[in-house]
């Protein structure tokens, strides 16, 4: 529920309404914006009577919410959410975001290796896991501090941006001190007490869809983040389960429209762990772009069968270069084009 203040309501008349909330059992959120002051009911606020906060002075309006998300909806904010990154790279424009590298960070060579060769063909965001959150427990769990370091060279060295894994609330003041922007991976989604933490760091936050989210499911979590005061939220279709063994994913393509409908915030697309399988990444990087993506990831590796994870499903780094060039045919074709890479680093 949201108590919509009257313009030019005293703070007097804002805090009477703050405290009713409260004596009723709920938590008062305020809303600043140009206009007015709203007041945000959070807690069970079927429980609170409605008119008696009508009533109270400087009270315009309230309004009952009729979707679990308010500030991740395009009712709430008509405008495209544009995000802009360290380097000048904004998301959510008309420039396309790249966004390529390992599916994890191995050593400080592969990922300098990759971060040349991905910024060579174009892109403009290097990612690599550092924290892994694996399926099975004996399976590589990344470097962890050691690979943020790495990656925060391989940026030094390029002039990329740095998109990685937080995986649990201990280790994000480090994730968003060495990287730009702060993945949550599928399985953390709903992750509810992570998502909170990340809320309140400045990073912009690349928030992936659960294996078996709605779009419903995602944009209530976008909202968890939203809510904590960060803005800068990136949804990420990345597939769902499906009953097709034939791929690792179903890459739901749909969502990217159905998100742009339902919500002013930017949306990316990972083929890679959408599909699972490396020939099909190409197709559906350049499909979620015809579909009108603000971004695609993908995973590249040198020598994708020694990786130490998701090799089958890397690009070698000459079929990225294919699918970048492929990308800006595509690009063009929608009125759109895909965002330049930074100048790359001299001496490096
Ligand atoms: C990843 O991008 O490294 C990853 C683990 O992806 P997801 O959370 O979508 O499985
Ligand atoms: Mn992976």
């Amino acid at each position: 529920m949201l108590v919509v203040m009257r313009c030019g309501a005293t703070d007097r008349q804002i805090q009477g309404v703050v405290q009713a909330i409260t004596e009723l059992g709920c938590e008062a959120r305020q809303l600043h914006s140009a206009q007015r002051t709203t007041v945000n009911v959070v807690g069970n606020d079927e429980r609170i009577d409605s008119a008696r906060l009508a009533s109270l002075d400087g009270v315009q309006d309230i309004i009952h919410l009729s979707q679990p998300y308010q500030q991740a909806s395009r009712d709430w904010h008509p405008v495209d959410t544009v995000i802009t990154l360290p380097n000048g790279l904004k998301i959510g424009s008309d420039a396309i975001a790249i966004a390529a590298g390992p599916c994890s960070v191995e050593s400080e060579q592969q990922i300098l290796e990759v971060a040349h060769a991905v910024q060579e063909a174009g892109a403009t965001l290097l990612r690599g896991g550092a924290f892994k959150p694996r399926t099975s427990p004996h399976s590589f769990q990344g470097l962890g501090a050691r690979a943020l370091e790495y990656l925060a060279r391989a940026r030094a060295a390029t002039g990329l941006t740095v998109v990685t894994e937080a995986v649990d609330p201990e280790s994000v003041d480090a994730v968003a001190e060495h990287s730009d922007i702060v993945q949550i991976g599928a399985r953390n989604m709903q992750n509810f007490s992570l998502l909170k933490r990340i809320g309140r760091i400045k990073n912009p936050v690349l928030l992936k869809r659960g294996i078996a989210a709605t779009i419903t499911e995602l944009l209530s979590s976008a909202e968890y983040i939203l809510m904590e005061g960060n803005a800068n939220v990136i949804l990420c279709e990345r597939g769902i389960r499906s009953f097709d063994p034939g791929t690792r994913n179903l890459l739901d393509l749909s969502a990217i429209p159905r998100i742009q409908q339902a919500s002013h915030l930017p949306v990316m697309v990972d083929p890679s762990h959408g599909t699972g399988v490396r020939d099909l990444v190409i197709p559906m990087a350049l499909a979620a772009i015809a579909a009108g993506a603000d971004g695609v990831m993908v995973e590249v590796h040198p020598d994708p069968e020694e990786a130490l994870s998701d090799g089958v499903q890397s690009l070698y780094p000459e079929q990225f270069a294919e699918m970048v060039r492929r990308a800006r045919q595509v690009a063009s074709a929608v009125g759109r084009r895909i965002a330049s890479p930074a100048p790359a680093k001299l001496g490096s």
